[in-house]
């Protein structure tokens, strides 16, 4: 199929909920991806930080295509080694107690509202507060919890009981934080909100004050999650641990997980029937997460994302176009001087680069294991189309 085919499809049979780039890609090795045109591309988005290990990792698509040659899907009536594996392996690396799994963010995070709900419900603390300029998923309750006004019109009315206070606003959580609240919710880096990270301070405040309070401090690692700060989890940076974490995109190297994480302090809150996915847990899927979390909870690995980040920041920070550049690991928003960032974007993938944006930032979340050459390349390419802008 050429590309005008692949498009007129698109436009056809599909919802147009995307705004999408005239980019097709049906092939990838690492950071570098190709189109049905035989164009390559270097890869800063890894699919919005999903596919961490790169495209079409040999260890990784191994130990996928083994799972499905053996067993593809079993229900949840049933024990499932990859699925305990994945469990024990994943909650040693966060430091947490137990998980329960579901297929994206949204879930993910729905899950830890459920359990914030029932965590307040003897002494009738329903309210949940989050961020504003937060983003937290696309169902109606998570939409709810998400701190900005644009995604909720249209859809109201939507999930009660959220409330919202600004990021590093200590003092407007204390001031709202009263006995109707049962859990906080914050993004360790806001990803959407166009990569804003958090002071250690406010986190580090946040968590004595949830502690004071009797109150869960839940933290969304959905996007900075799986090693991109350059922590497994983002609040490891913070040197804090939370009651409840939610894990999905990069978690799973490329196929559709979610994982919602408790502290000792919430083993077993929810009881037989108060949650479940029919594919939550999927064994194809663990295969593909254990391998995932085996390489990136690597102390070496972990310090070199650290390292790439520095790199990156660095060569972008002496572009002379850049105002600035912020984030953690490689999880980076870069503001330019002037221009508008979604052309940038477009730029970027007609010279052969693919980026995302937040707001009005470029953002870049290449796949953890990009290589040197990989990244001075797009760095090149980057360069060479803000000369031109
Ligand atoms: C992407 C994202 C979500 C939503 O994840 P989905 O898998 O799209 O449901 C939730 N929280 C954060 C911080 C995200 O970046």
């Amino acid at each position: 199929m050429t590309f005008q085919e692949i498009k007129d499809q698109d436009q056809q049979y599909i919802m147009r909920t995307y705004g999408r780039v005239d980019v097709a890609l049906v092939k990838g090795q690492n950071a570098r991806a190709w189109d049905a045109e035989g164009k390559e591309y270097i890869d800063f988005t890894s699919g919005i930080g999903v596919n961490c290990l790169g495209y079409g990792d040999p260890q990784w698509a191994a130990a996928v295509a083994a799972q499905a040659g053996e067993i593809q899907h079993l229900c949840n009536y049933y024990y499932s080694p990859q699925n305990t594996a994945l469990a024990q392996e994943l909650c040693q690396a966060a430091g947490m107690a137990q998980a329960f799994f579901c297929n994206s963010g949204a879930e993910a995070n729905e899950c830890a509202i459920k359990i914030a709900r029932k965590y307040g419900e003897k002494r009738g603390a329903h309210r949940i507060l989050t961020l504003v300029n937060s983003f937290h998923g696309r169902t109606l309750t998570t939409l709810a919890a998400t701190g900005q006004e644009g995604f909720h019109k249209d859809f109201l009315p939507l999930t009660e009981g959220f409330l919202y206070a600004p990021a590093g606003d200590l003092r407007e959580v204390d001031r709202q934080m009263d006995g109707t609240v049962c859990a906080v919710l914050i993004e360790g880096v806001q990803g959407e909100g166009g990569v804003v990270p958090m002071d250690p301070e406010f986190v580090q405040g946040l968590r004595k004050l949830c502690d004071e309070r009797d109150v869960l401090l839940m933290m969304d690692e959905v996007q900075t999650g799986v090693g991109r700060t350059g922590y497994f989890y983002s609040y490891q940076g913070y040197g804090i641990v939370p009651d409840v974490a939610t894990s999905a995109k990069g978690l799973a190297g490329g196929l559709p997980i979610g994982a919602c994480l408790v502290g000792e302090k919430l083993r077993n809150i929810l009881k037989p029937g108060q949650q479940g996915s029919t594919f939550g847990g999927n064994p194809v899927v663990c295969a593909g997460a254990r391998e995932v979390v085996r390489r990136v909870r690597e102390p070496e690995f972990l310090a070199a994302v650290q390292e790439k980040g520095r790199y990156l920041t660095e060569k972008l920070e002496a572009l002379p176009q850049v105002e600035f550049v912020r984030g953690r690991g490689m999880m980076l928003g870069v503001k330019l001087k002037s221009g508008d960032a979604h052309e940038v974007l477009l730029e970027c993938a007609k010279a052969g680069l693919l980026v995302l944006t937040a707001k009005e930032l470029i953002r870049f979340l290449p796949p953890l294991t990009i290589t040197q050459e990989e990244l001075d390349q797009g760095l090149d390419i980057f360069a060479h189309v803000l000369k031109t802008i």
